[in-house]
């Protein structure tokens, strides 16, 4: 049986809205590729009492309870009491870990505030583990046969221990012979509910674990399969990712955090060609993207951001594609040059986007309206014009 888990985020911030509750997110798929069981996530404000008491339930029903956040200097961090309550136990001044902090701040060349005090105590018999990408020292209590696990909120130092020191710790604890791999493919063209009706019975089983996650036009299918060894995980993958291609066919381009954008500039590179973009309305999403992905090779060569091409709202979406093109392609000295724009039409939003050869002039538009926010708009609009592209034959 595989351990379970779950998680409690602390933060009256997160409560208000102020601040999103990454953390847990990132625990969550952390966990799931370490074979540990999810159960809850919950979030709860900086009270001592209400922490203690999800704590303590949480202790009775999970084998691993994770806290995030609530472990800094000051009068409202009430992590370290609240799980000293919950487990029955006083606080305890721990002179290392004060030696621990002060020596980080003097390496900062800082010196340290008397608050920070208040974090060299910890639960009696707490394991301590250092922080040494930040001030605050987590710690764990194992409690009966649970245990809570208390990561900093800081969303760099919570990754960085949960890596480095504790999921090595909980291979300790629970040690399984299980292998578990994943492989992720991407779809763009369709939508998540295209996918899902083609592949929904593959979502259905249990060993591989089939889901989707959709993202502005791309749609990730995750496979994660648990094998007795890495042949046996590998081969439940591949069956599914075969039967899943055999269903989706090219509108998969990619895997395993491959882009959209590379798998474009590497077609391009292949047949020697270049590419520019120019973009109306967007906040540059189609460059950032192609930027990354050509990492300095040169086949993105250059792109043009303007704040609006046309200022006619009733404007014919596909001949302004056009007539942006007409207006920068010349400047651009391409192979290809891919517009995107985005509309606001009253309460519509549209999206443009061209593709322009320029060795014969040639030119594909295309329109569509976008359902969503608009700030999603560009990156969406960035994504059907690099498929313009994928889909072109050369
Ligand atoms: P510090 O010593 O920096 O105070 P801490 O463990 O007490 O560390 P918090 O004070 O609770 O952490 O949070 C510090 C910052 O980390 C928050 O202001 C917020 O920006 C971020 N943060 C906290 N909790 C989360 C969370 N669950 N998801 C994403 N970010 C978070």
């Amino acid at each position: 049986m595989k351990p379970t888990a779950e998680i409690i985020a602390i933060g009256s911030e997160l409560l208000s809205g102020y601040i999103v509750d990454t953390n847990s997110s990132h625990i969550s798929r952390v966990l799931s590729l370490g074979g540990i069981q999810l159960s809850f996530i919950s979030a709860v404000g900086d009270d001592e009492e209400v922490i203690s008491a999800i704590v303590t339930s949480a202790l009775s029903r999970s084998d691993i309870v994770f806290t995030t956040g609530g472990l800094g200097p000051t009068i409202d961090d009430k992590t370290r009491a609240s799980v000293a309550l919950a487990t029955n136990r006083q606080l305890v001044f721990e002179h290392d870990l004060l030696m621990q902090i002060e020596s980080r701040f003097s390496n900062w060349g800082r010196k340290m505030s008397k608050n920070n005090m208040r974090q060299a105590y910890m639960p009696d018999g707490a394991i301590p583990i250092e922080n040494p990408v930040g001030t605050a020292p987590c710690f764990i209590v194992e409690h009966d046969q649970s245990r809570v696990i208390c990561l900093p909120g800081v969303p760099r130092e919570m990754k960085y221990i949960l890596d480095h020191e504790v999921m090595p710790y909980l291979a300790r604890v629970f040690p399984s012979t299980d292998v578990i791999k994943t492989r992720v493919l991407y779809t763009v063209g369709v939508g998540e509910s295209v996918v899902d009706s083609k592949i929904g019975h593959l979502e259905e089983m249990s060993n591989p674990v089939v889901g989707l996650a959709a993202h502005q036009g791309i749609v990730d299918i995750r496979i994660t399969a648990t094998g007795s060894s890495e042949k046996e995980a590998d081969q439940l993958i591949c069956s599914v990712e075969e039967e899943t291609r055999a269903h989706l066919g090219d509108v998969i381009f990619g895997a395993d955090g491959q882009s959209l954008a590379s798998v474009v500039l590497g077609k391009l590179e292949n047949s020697g060609h270049t590419l520019s973009v120019v973009e109306s309305g967007t906040s540059g999403d189609l460059a950032r993207k192609l930027v990354v992905a050509d990492n300095g090779k040169g086949v993105f060569q250059a792109g043009i951001l303007l704040s609006h091409f046309s200022s006619n709202d009733n404007c014919d979406v596909e001949r302004d594609m056009e007539d942006m093109i007409q207006s920068y392609s010349t400047n651009l000295e391409s192979n290809f040059v891919i517009a995107s724009a985005v509309y606001e039409k009253e309460n519509d939003i549209v999206i443009g986007v061209a593709l322009f050869k320029s060795d014969d002039k040639s030119m594909i538009t295309k329109a569509r309206g976008f359902g969503g926010h608009v700030k999603y708009a560009g990156e969406w609009a960035a994504n059907v014009g690099l498929n313009l592209l994928r889909d072109y034959d050369m």
